[in-house]
């Protein structure tokens, strides 16, 4: 393990900027911890490298010449495989675009490039961003750098997992439901899930797209913060981005803090009682701090499971639709006719997990059952979300657990859908009402498990919510701990 595997992109970008290190020997480093590590964590997919170190060089000359871009200059930032990079794969880990190679950049990849980081690597999820274990991908299994039978989370578990084993200090990744926040925590890392609206869903392959935002995962809140504020901007390609330029989250961290309103939902507590517990102690410290802790409840969030899987699905019908053989997907060898094409093809193409979103969602959305199923969920999501409207009259945050549970072992719940479905309770909430919500960690169970710490907070407050959660960090060590990889 090289020394800089470990050091957060703040580090980096001071080393960088000292001379200290070049962007090339920066991401050399990365490619070496991932050669020595990756055979058993599998979060890469595919990375180029002679593509990677070519970016590290322009980083490098630009230093030289005095043209550096920002602070994220010569600083490596791996993908997810559902956000594109022009000329590089996008296989959403499916192998319905398993030949597939993008040709345009998302527009967070364009904000990202104008800030001179280096992009680089494929990162592993479940199909689609369909999952809560990584177990779903078409291609490998990941594993937590923290116990290798364990699951990373899902579906970012690629993205967690190569930050939590030093592969690389920053990722993207994609939150439809919790793939963000879950993974981040199940990992020991931070994710955020920003504002709906904030960061351009452009360029990201559609799973949801009412519920789902592109965010960063890093091993600090301020990396992250970092991160967001070169994600976040208006897209003309995106017409459900916000216009209007963004307020940087980054500044806000160093504000001094003040006394807030804390509400703890009472629905989201009794899982697994380490996690309780450390929750109400990051509470405790909060309260500590002048902060003022309220026991607040949302009745609705125990359909907001159903809520969620019907939307999600009826929109997943739709957004795969357009994987269909005809175009850029896989197209069946044996398929005779143009129905046998859509038919062949999607039944070889698409993993049964896709395929049981794909069957459902067209079930809610048919006639007949539209009423009783989809538009029923679309009046719980308006309850839902005026229940934290309600809320957020009396209280400035909303502090939870990330997850009812840390990380399970490997194929715990892959037979038996609707178990994994539910431990999704915590997390799909912020998706449903659009809030921006992070999760750091903030403990360990007694396995050693890491824990993770939701922070929710009011619709475009990302600054504050990130603000919030750097306190918690910076006044504790969690952060900072890394997992031992045998190998
Ligand atoms: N686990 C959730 C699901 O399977 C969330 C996925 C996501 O956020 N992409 O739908």
């Amino acid at each position: 393990m090289n020394e800089v595997n470990f050091k957060n992109a703040s580090e980096l970008s001071s080393l960088l900027a000292e001379k200290k290190i070049s962007a090339r020997e920066l991401m050399q480093a990365q490619l070496d911890r991932i050669r020595a590590v990756d055979g058993k964590i599998r979060a890469f997919l595919s990375i180029d490298e002679a593509d990677a170190l070519a970016q590290a060089d322009a980083a490098d000359a630009r230093r030289a010449a005095g043209t550096t871009l920002g602070t994220l200059d010569g600083v490596p930032v791996a993908i997810k495989d559902n956000i594109a990079v022009s000329g590089q794969p996008c296989s959403c880990a499916s192998k319905m675009l398993e030949n597939f190679v993008s040709p345009y950049d998302a527009t967070v990849i364009s904000n990202l490039k104008k800030s001179g980081a280096v992009i680089f690597g494929r990162l592993n999820m479940d199909e689609f961003a369909m999952g809560s274990s990584t177990e779903n991908s078409a291609f490998a299994k990941t594993a937590n750098p923290w116990n290798t039978n364990c699951v990373p989370g899902g579906s970012s578990g690629g993205s967690a997992a190569a930050v939590a084993a030093g592969m690389t200090p920053l990722a993207l990744g994609s939150d439809t439901g919790g793939s963000i926040r879950q993974p981040a925590s199940f990992c020991g890392i931070v994710g955020f899930k920003p504002t709906y609206g904030t960061v351009s869903r452009y360029g990201a392959v559609a799973f949801a797209s009412s519920l789902e935002q592109v965010g960063p995962m890093a091993r600090s809140v301020a990396d992250v913060a970092a991160l967001y504020d070169v994600l976040a901007s208006p897209c003309s390609h995106d017409s459900t981005a916000l216009p209007g330029e963004r307020t940087p989250t980054f500044p806000q961290l160093s504000a001094p803090a003040k006394p807030r309103k804390i509400g703890l939902p009472k629905e989201f507590f009794g899982g697994d009682s380490a996690i309780d517990e450390a929750v109400k102690k990051a509470a405790a410290w909060y309260e500590s701090q002048g902060c003022e802790i309220r026991e607040i409840s949302l009745p609705s969030i125990d359909l907001a499971i159903p809520t969620y899987y019907i939307i999600a699905t009826a929109e997943a019908s739709s957004n795969l639709a357009r994987f269909d053989g005809i175009r850029y997907t896989h197209r069946s060898a044996r398929a005779t006719d143009a129905i046998d094409i859509f038919a062949k093809s999607r039944g070889e193409g698409f993993g049964e997990e896709v395929k049981r979103r794909v069957l459902l969602g067209t079930y809610v959305l048919s006639a007949g059952y539209y009423d009783a199923y989809y538009l029923r969920a679309q009046k719980i999501r308006s309850l839902i979300r005026s229940e934290f409207e309600k809320a957020f009259a009396d209280v400035d945050l909303i502090l939870a657990p990330t997850t009812p549970e840390t990380a399970f072992p490997q194929g715990g719940k892959t037979a038996d859908p609707l178990k994994m479905y539910l431990g999704d309770i915590c997390t799909v909430p912020a998706n449903l009402t659009g809030l921006p919500a992070v999760s750091l960690p903030c403990g360990f169970d007694a396995s050693g498990m890491p824990i993770g710490l939701q922070l929710i907070g009011k619709a475009l407050d990302d600054g504050n919510v990130l603000a919030a959660a750097h306190a918690f960090e910076t006044a504790h060590d969690f952060s900072g701990r890394i997992p031992t990889i045998e190998i």
